[in-house]
């Protein structure tokens, strides 16, 4: 029986048993794991696939647990169920990218006594966070002879780390006047590789009087990796926040770390994928890149990868049915984080309908901006449907959208399913600082969102 006819979201840390509390300490323990070592798609990607071949997935479709990367940076995977292709598919998509500098294809620069790279930032960022703070590089550099080279400087505390320096504060009178968005120059977003150089260096080119620590660094940088300075032109260097991600707060309930958009998403989705126990419908995650950028490219939501994979699939399990019956029948949680009330801003945002740490993940019916435009509504029945699941799991949920109305606004690749004519819903964790190198989630609500992820793998919606 109910003791009140009116709503209130439930707060997971007032009901949460000992147990539980066990429960979300180990999994953000691996979860910090997770976070500290893949921090580009790439890496995610990879992570993934590795965690799966291990649970016994194959790339062969015409096993019962499949597994398909693109090209290092997307992946897809699928695991039989009980019912028939023509109930269509329980999926969970999630984006393995997040915002970044990446290294321009001509970037070493000297100047003033520094060596530097030039860089193009990646997604949506406020320039400023990236200044006077440890950065690693990761990425790959393929040689003309097709050869990969993969690279990580920075994380292992033995390695050097790189910076972009600030403007002192003695010097910034002109620039603190000025909005933010003219303050910081995208131009000068330079990372300072080197700083020495002897009479020694060779550059091959006799510029060595000219740009000395430039020349140097190419040096070093050939007899340590076997680099030239044309192999930049190829590579895809990205440059994220050093370190590992860390517990927050004195009793540890948050987790703080680069790339949780969305990597808390892939992490609970691949999590729930792994645990779900006697799935009817058959499932399936799809991890995409290129989201922080519009979700174009052949790795991206609005590709046609997604689809070249369902017909794989149905033409290996189920060949008389029609692929796109399938999609259409899907279901699908489209998991990406949505921005928590900021304790220091709390005006950005209609509080009412605005998501909060620790009440479990969040349901966006809609996204877009203004009135809705862009927007991938999910349809009453479906949400209702959802929430019903969780309410009768007693897993903890809770609704928002981005912020007040006219204020701003994001999109999710929930319009790129709803365009098959799957029914869809955003439904994943809220983020304190997002898309800053150091974002905080709730250890509850990366606790909650596994659950809810395999709820929906479980269930017969
Ligand atoms: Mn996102
Ligand atoms: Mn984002």
């Amino acid at each position: 029986m109910s003791t009140s006819l009116a709503y209130k979201p439930k707060n997971i840390w007032e009901t949460a048993d000992a147990k539980t509390r066990k429960a979300m300490e180990v999994l953000a323990q691996r979860y910090v794991n997770f976070l500290t070592h893949c921090k580009t798609e790439r890496e995610t990607v990879a992570y993934v696939r590795e965690q799966l071949i291990k649970h016994g997935y194959s790339e062969d479709f015409t096993k019962d647990c499949v597994v398909r990367p693109l090209r290092g940076k997307a992946l897809f995977a699928a695991r039989r169920g009980s019912l028939p292709l023509t109930q269509g598919l329980a999926l969970v998509t999630a984006h393995a990218d997040s915002p970044r500098l990446d290294f321009k294809q001509r970037p070493l620069i000297e100047q003033a006594s520094v060596a530097q790279a030039k860089t193009h930032y990646y997604g949506g960022i406020r320039k400023y966070q990236w200044l006077a703070r440890p950065l690693a590089l990761h990425g790959v550099v393929v040689r003309d002879n097709g050869q990969t080279l993969p690279i990580t400087i920075g994380e292992d505390p033995k390695e050097p780390v790189f910076c972009i320096a600030d403007l002192l504060p003695h010097l910034a009178q002109q620039q603190v006047k000025q909005p933010v968005n003219e303050a910081f120059d995208a131009e000068k977003l330079n990372i300072i590789l080197a700083h020495g150089f002897s009479k020694k260096a060779k550059g091959g080119r006799g510029d060595e009087h000219k740009d000395p620590i430039k020349t140097q660094l190419l040096d070093l940088l050939y007899r340590k990796y076997g680099i030239a300075e044309e192999d930049f032109i190829t590579a895809e260097l990205q440059a994220v926040p050093a370190g590992p991600a860390h517990f927050v707060g004195f009793d540890a309930s948050l987790v703080g770390g680069y790339g949780q958009d969305d990597r808390i998403c892939i992490f609970t989705a691949l999590e729930a994928l792994l645990e779900a126990e006697g799935p009817g419908r058959s499932i399936a995650v799809m991890f995409w890149d290129k989201e922080e950028i519009g979700s174009d490219g052949a790795t991206g939501a609005s590709s046609r990868f997604l689809q070249y994979c369902v017909e794989d699939l149905v033409s290996a399990w189920s060949p008389d049915v029609n692929p796109s019956h399938v999609l259409f029948e899907t279901c699908a949680l489209s998991a990406d984080v949505n921005g928590a009330l900021d304790p220091d801003y709390q005006d950005v945002h209609e509080k009412q309908n605005a998501a909060q740490l620790g009440y479990g993940p969040v349901f966006c019916k809609f996204t877009g901006s203004r009135g809705k435009y862009g927007a991938s509504e999910a349809d009453a029945e479906f949400f209702a449907a959802l929430r019903g699941l969780l309410n009768a799991k007693g897993i903890a949920w809770q609704a928002a959208e981005l912020g007040k109305v006219d204020h701003g606004g994001g999109g999710t690749v929930a319009l790129f399913l709803a365009a098959y004519g799957m029914r869809v819903i955003d439904l994943g964790p809220a983020i304190l600082s997002m898309h800053s190198p150091f974002e905080l989630a709730s250890i509850a609500d990366v606790y909650a969102t596994k659950q809810a992820y395999k709820a929906f793998f479980e269930a017969q919606l």
